[in-house]
């Protein structure tokens, strides 16, 4: 796990209050009125954008209500129904299968813990913490995906390229009260401003604060391109 010296300390605690001056408005990108279908709209948007799982997710909602009702659906027509999200023949059978185990262990309902969660079919670590934290307000862990991956060696917060151990540096350096916001941050700046390869390094709130690891030529690329 990573040590922080007081300098570190210092520039990471400006890091995470630039993000909550920045981004006071950051919550979940994809579309949900409860745990269920956060649980849902999560495992469609593995490889695909919040913006085209929300599309999706608009119909689908409508007609697949209870977890029941996806674990009784005809496959052949869930996968019509996701098949836009990409690898929907997958998304469709670990709906299916994980809503089984809801329906036949959880009284149809989302459970609220990791260990419960990563037992259901397409849902791990990260989904679990991105239901845990967005549908039940419980900061178990860190959602790392890959804007928070990409910017957290950026900003220096870790060294780790594997999720799991992203997820341990940053569990160690973010207040628990923050790690649910934390990630919403990081992945809104990086959606909005430090994008993968074209980091908008002269227009970012948090510049000052960035050590920029690993970004070469970033302010100069970012203004020949704007
Ligand atoms: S200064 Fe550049 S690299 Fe650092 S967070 Fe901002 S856009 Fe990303």
């Amino acid at each position: 796990m990573r040590r922080e010296t007081a300098q570190t300390k210092t520039a990471r605690l400006k890091i995470i209050a630039a993000l909550d001056r920045a981004y006071p408005e950051a919550h979940c990108e994809l579309a949900h009125a409860d745990p269920l279908q956060l649980l849902v709209a999560t495992i469609l948007s593995a490889q695909c954008t919040d913006k085209r799982v929300n599309i999706v997710t608009k119909e689908l909602f409508k007609k697949y209500r209870s977890a029941a009702d996806y674990a009784n659906a005809s496959l052949a027509e869930l996968e019509q129904a996701v098949k836009t999200t990409g690898f929907f023949r997958n998304k469709a059978k670990n709906i299916q299968a994980c809503c089984r185990k809801l329906v036949e262990h959880h009284g149809d309902k989302v459970p609220r813990t990791m260990e419960e969660l990563t037992q259901l079919d397409g849902v791990g670590r990260k989904t679990a913490n991105v239901v845990l934290g967005n549908a039940f307000g419980i900061n178990i862990g860190v959602v790392v995906d890959t804007h928070v991956a990409r910017l957290s060696q950026r900003l220096g917060l870790t060294k780790q390229h594997d999720p799991v151990k992203i997820e341990q540096d940053l569990m160690a350096l973010v207040p628990q009260n923050q790690w649910t916001l934390f990630s919403h941050w990081l992945i809104w700046h990086g959606r909005r401003r430090c994008a993968a390869r074209k980091p908008d390094c002269p227009g970012c709130e948090i510049s000052k604060h960035c050590p920029r690891i690993g970004v070469k030529n970033a302010g100069i690329a970012s203004n020949l391109e704007r």
